[in-house]
């Protein structure tokens, strides 16, 4: 386990899983976030804690950090389409600028870096399951293009950078994933539906609903990633759950699952919204000996939990 952290984009859904996971297993870890899409609550617990530093800022501008730093993990970004739709430039901005300021702040200190990276590089995937090896189906002037070029780009600088500055890197393309800490208001689909289902609301489902996802638990994918940053493989791994659900199935779990009197409402799908996602995650089982380990039915009850002691509160 590496000593001295940095987390970018640490106050987020899954960087603060990260903060929480490193921290317990004895590291010091440093957060930068300007707290654009993410929230110091999800941090609460871990100020006053001397192995926990917070500095809020703009990854886009000169990174440094003093002292030694063993790890970069750049998870700093907008995730949600939601939220790359309404910050398109600073989506573009972070994927390449800051990754470019990380992949330096790399360089500088000696660290090994891993870029988060995601399924969206493969655009509307024409293959199915999605292999590392596919390059994707990508509109580049799409709406969901700011993103997903956003992390094309990061991920061939990511590759520059290994190969001519000899950085030990890692990207890992990562699947959907959910779990508590999730922003309630992400405009995702699992905090839109529970948040729904709970308040016996219509939940929305975008076009006929026939197009699948498939969820990973937040568990799952930290596991996954600290696995690979214990290797020397630098090209992209595919991390996330191959149990592939249509967005029918998922909104009639969430009504069985919580028991709400919701109704389904049926809008117009978003441009671009892909048909089909499933990773095929063979090379992570062979590298990593990594699979999920936590299934939905176990996940969705751990988030549900989360989402009724937040909504509560709010
Ligand atoms: P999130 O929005 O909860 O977290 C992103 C964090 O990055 C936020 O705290 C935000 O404030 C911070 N941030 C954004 N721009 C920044 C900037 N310029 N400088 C500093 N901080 C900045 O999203 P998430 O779901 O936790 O995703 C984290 C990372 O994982 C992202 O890079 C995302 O692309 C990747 N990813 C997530 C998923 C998923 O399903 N959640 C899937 C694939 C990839
Ligand atoms: N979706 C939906 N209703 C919602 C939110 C999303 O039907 O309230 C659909 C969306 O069109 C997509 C899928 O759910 O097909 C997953 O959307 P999300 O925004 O969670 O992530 P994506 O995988 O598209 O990045």
């Amino acid at each position: 386990m590496p000593d001295r952290i940095v987390i970018t984009g640490g106050a987020g859904f899954i960087g603060s899983h990260l903060c929480a996971r490193f921290i317990e297993e004895g590291a010091e870890v440093v957060c930068i976030d300007n707290l654009s899409t993410g929230n110091l609550d999800n941090l609460g617990h871990f100020f006053g804690n001397d192995r926990f530093t917070f500095i809020k800022y703009n990854v886009t501008e000169y990174l440094y950090v003093p002292g030694k730093v063993d790890l970069i993990l750049h998870f700093a970004s907008p995730a949600s389409p939601v939220d790359y739709l309404n910050l398109p430039i600073q989506t573009l901005k972070v994927g390449s600028l800051g990754t470019h300021k990380a992949l330096g702040l790399a360089k500088e200190k000696s660290a090994r870096f891993l870029l988060a990276s995601t399924s969206e590089v493969y655009g509307d995937p024409l293959e199915h399951p999605q292999k590392e090896t596919y390059y994707g189906n990508v509109d580049p002037v799409g709406l969901r293009g700011v993103y997903d070029e956003a992390k094309r780009f990061a991920e061939a600088l990511v590759m520059a950078y290994h190969r001519n500055h000899d950085i030990q890197t890692h990207i890992a393309r990562i699947f959907n994933t959910y779990g508590p800490y999730m922003r309630m208001d992400d405009g995702r689909v699992l905090p839109n539906f529970i948040t729904q289902a709970l308040q016996n609301e219509p939940l929305t489902v975008y076009g006929d609903g026939s197009q699948t996802r498939s969820f990973c638990y937040v568990d799952d994918i930290v596991e996954g990633i600290i696995r690979l940053c214990k290797t020397d493989h630098a090209e992209p791994v595919n991390l996330g759950n191959p149990d592939e659900i249509t967005i029918n199935e998922l909104a009639n779990e969430i009504i069985r699952r919580t028991g709400s009197s919701s109704p389904i409402k049926h809008t117009d799908l978003p441009q671009g919204d892909p048909n089909v996602r499933q990773p095929d995650i063979s090379l992570a089982r062979n590298l990593l000996d990594w699979e999920p380990v936590v299934d939905r039915n176990n996940g969705l009850d751990r988030t549900l939990d989360y989402f009724k002691t937040h909504l509560n509160g709010r």
